[in-house]
């Protein structure tokens, strides 16, 4: 038995976040992961899918855009296996540097199994087999999530696939249906459409990427539409069949059933928690109805010294939310000043072409909870910097109260607009009218100057539009 001030299950960017915060505030920590560092996130997720993502725009393109750009070429070859190994190269890179990380920060990594045997013990199996009891005066459970699956359409890895073997497969389907037009789903539409996949993307709810923004969704559908994507919304999955060549799917819309074939299917349907299997019933932590585990605003469970970040949490299931809850957790640990963290103003991104990004209010829900809406907007249609990159799709909106100048929310879709977002975050925490967003001069000719614009606009009074 070793005695830590705090151990972590879960080495992902909630848990190992949290244990850097926890060691430089002087506890005594360690790290427990069955597989890696870095989780799902880097390893599996956010990270190579970004690497695939710029492989895919340069093949898009080259495929499509040569004459506009006065390139051409005969017999132009894209080896989509190059894309893969690539990714592979930034992902690994980035966990060297979570190791390092621990390293510097005197943090013990344990590798293996870990499961809670006591309120300040966790057992490890490691890959041998062999146990080994840790105790802790604070367990920081941050365990992640896995796939949905749809029940009697299990993944199989080859025909049927999740995420996972998406992101490591070395060769791309020549036609695919996803199911799920969320994150996942929009950004593997992206990547293999790029490279030239048939791709065909069902959402069952009215339309894609149904949290955003309605506008938001609206021009992705279109943008996803002119570039050759089929979208289905209001179609629901009801049955995938292999086949030899790949999988038949049923899907039932408004005229009725119809079927598709292709050579994948990708199910992309939300993801839920790891939190079977880590020992919550033997210690008495509580989870909710669909099994996240329930925290207070310190990342406290129910069970003193038992704390959960992440994924498990069911909060937000995004990377950036769990290092937030990462730092807020150890903070409350050591006694440290700290922050309340607001779910709904967490900053929110989707790396399509092009990419979504929000946070806050939708307009809907804007008006529906009661305030005087004032929406502010302006097209990258109309911004020169956009124009010259060749990216003008999409568009900056602004959800404002007009009685304080208030935002409460920002929604954007077009040319790495999630580079945008920290101004229009930063903004509301700081409580800024968009009258102040508006007069903060930006550099010219920038993309961001796309949300100084909307702010005039909001006010009535845009330049250049
Ligand atoms: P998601 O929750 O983002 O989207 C799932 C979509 O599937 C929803 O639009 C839902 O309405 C639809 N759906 C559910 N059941 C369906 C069915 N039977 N038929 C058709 N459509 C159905 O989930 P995801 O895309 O699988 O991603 C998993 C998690 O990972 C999410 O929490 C997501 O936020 C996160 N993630 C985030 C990013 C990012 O932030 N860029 C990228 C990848 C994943």
């Amino acid at each position: 038995m070793s005695d830590y001030d705090v151990v972590v299950l879960g080495a992902g960017p909630g848990g190992y976040v949290a244990a850097i915060r926890a060691s430089q505030l002087g506890l005594k920590t360690a790290v427990i992961d069955k597989e890696w560092l870095g989780g799902v996130c880097l390893n599996i997720g956010c990270i190579p899918s970004k690497a695939l993502l710029k492989n895919a725009d340069l093949a898009y393109t080259l495929r499509n855009r040569g004459k506009e750009f006065g390139i051409s070429f005969d017999n132009l070859e894209l080896d989509y296996s190059v894309a893969v190994k690539r990714s592979r190269q930034v992902s690994n890179r980035l966990v060297k540097g979570v190791t390092f990380l621990m390293k510097k920060n005197n943090i013990d990594v344990i590798m293996g199994t870990g499961k809670l045997t006591a309120k300040n013990a966790i057992e490890v199996t490691d890959a041998d087999g062999k146990k080994q009891t840790i105790a802790a005066k604070n367990i920081i459970l941050a365990t992640g999530a896995h796939s949905a699956q749809i029940p009697g359409m299990e993944v199989d890895g080859k025909k049927i696939v999740s995420f996972w073997e998406a992101i490591l497969q070395e060769s791309r389907p020549e036609s695919v249906i996803i199911i799920g037009a969320g994150a996942i789903g929009a950004e593997f539409s992206t990547i293999w459409n790029s490279y030239g996949t048939k791709v065909t993307l069902i959402e069952m709810l009215p339309r894609i990427l149904p949290l955003e923004d309605e506008d938001v969704s609206n021009e992705m559908a279109k943008a996803f539409k002119k570039v050759g994507i089929e979208v289905l919304t209001n179609h629901r999955v009801l049955k995938v069949e292999k086949t030899d060549s790949g999988v038949h799917v049923t899907v039932k819309g408004e005229e009725g059933e119809k079927g598709f074939d292709a050579q994948q299917a990708l199910i992309a349907v939300g993801f839920k928690p790891n939190s079977k299997d880590i020992g919550l019933e033997a210690v008495g932590v509580k989870v909710d109805a669909r099994g996240f585990v329930e925290i207070d605003e310190r990342m406290a469970t129910n069970v003193p010294g038992i704390w959960a970040i992440g994924d498990l949490t069911g909060k937000l299931l995004l990377a950036h939310v769990a290092s937030a809850q990462g730092i807020v957790c150890a903070e409350n640990i050591a006694g440290a000043a700290t922050v309340k963290l607001d779910y709904r103003m967490m900053p929110r991104a989707t790396y399509s072409y092009p990419q979504a990004t929000s946070f806050g209010l939708t307009e809907a829900q804007a008006r529906a909870e009661g305030y005087d809406v004032k929406i502010g907007r302006f097209p990258f249609l109309a911004n020169g910097k956009s124009l010259g990159m060749g990216e003008s799709t999409g568009f900056v909106k602004l959800v404002t109260d007009a009685k304080y100048g208030e935002i409460l929310g920002g929604h954007m879709i077009g040319p790495e607009v999630s580079e945008l977002l920290p101004e229009l975050t930063l903004a509301h925490t700081m409580e800024l009218t968009v009258e102040e967003i508006a007069r903060n001069v930006h550099a010219h000719p920038t993309i961001s100057e796309a949300i100084m614009e909307a702010a005039h606009d909001a006010e009535g009074r845009a330049i250049h539009s």
